[in-house]
């Protein structure tokens, strides 16, 4: 025999549309899960978790409802019931390295890439006095032009060492970020694994204890990062 009932959430009241033969009925609004029982004229409902302390399954409640609850209701929530979903938080996400710059911000706001560009523009804007220094020199043989070509070349060659410096770092700059991606891209899969558990968690408020229905370890909130 199949029964359809109307019955009312435990947790937080929404009504819940139930028939005999389910097994467990999660509610849409608070997400806590419960078993449908069969009593002689009627159904009820029955948590779905039992705490592994007291082996009892009438004080407890979804960990994500509770959380979710408090952060609705800012003004009616007491100082208690927030302080305890305050540390059943979810864990937060990982914070993802910091990208490297534009070539452009760098050029502008890094010192070391700063000398690079300035040493590029004096290289390019120098050229064509060298080439009239080249020509007048070729011309005339006149040795004294030839210190204003030496001093052009060690410009030439400082700049050239800037530039190679400056590639270098940024090649050690490029291989840190990407060891911090590979490190984070690990913490958030760890993060993920740990959200997935803690969307299962269960609160028992007779032992102040958090739990996975069916594993044996129970924590206090405070230390529920062990469980997840
Ligand atoms: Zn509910
Ligand atoms: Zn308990």
């Amino acid at each position: 025999m199949t029964d359809l009932g109307q019955l009312t959430c435990p947790t937080c009241g929404a009504s819940l549309e139930a028939s005999s033969n389910m097994g467990t009925i999660k509610c849409s609004y608070c997400g806590n899960e419960f078993s449908v029982r069969q009593a002689a004229w009627s159904m009820y409902l029955e948590t779905f978790a039992r705490c592994p302390l007291c082996g009892r399954n009438d004080k407890v409640e979804k960990v994500s409802g509770i959380v979710s609850r408090a952060t609705q209701d800012i003004s009616g929530a007491t100082i208690a019931t927030s302080l305890l979903a305050k540390q059943l938080n979810p864990p937060a996400p990982p914070t993802s390295p910091p990208e490297p710059e534009s070539p452009l911000y760098k050029a502008v706001f890094r010192p070391y890439d700063r000398a690079i560009g300035w040493g590029i523009v004096v290289l390019l804007v120098s050229i064509p006095f060298v080439f009239d220094w080249l020509i007048a020199l070729i011309k005339t043989g006149n040795p004294s032009l030839l210190i204003g070509f030496f001093i052009w070349g060690s410009i030439f060659a400082g700049a050239i060492l800037l530039i190679r410096r400056g590639n270098r770092k940024e090649k050690e700059l490029r291989k840190g970020f990407e060891i911090l991606k590979a490190q984070w891209q690990a913490s958030m899969g760890r993060w993920k694994k740990s959200i997935g558990r803690w969307n299962r968690l269960y609160y028992c408020s007779r032992d102040d204890v958090v739990f996975i229905p069916g594993e044996k370890q129970a924590v206090p909130p405070g230390r529920m990062s062990e469980i997840l």
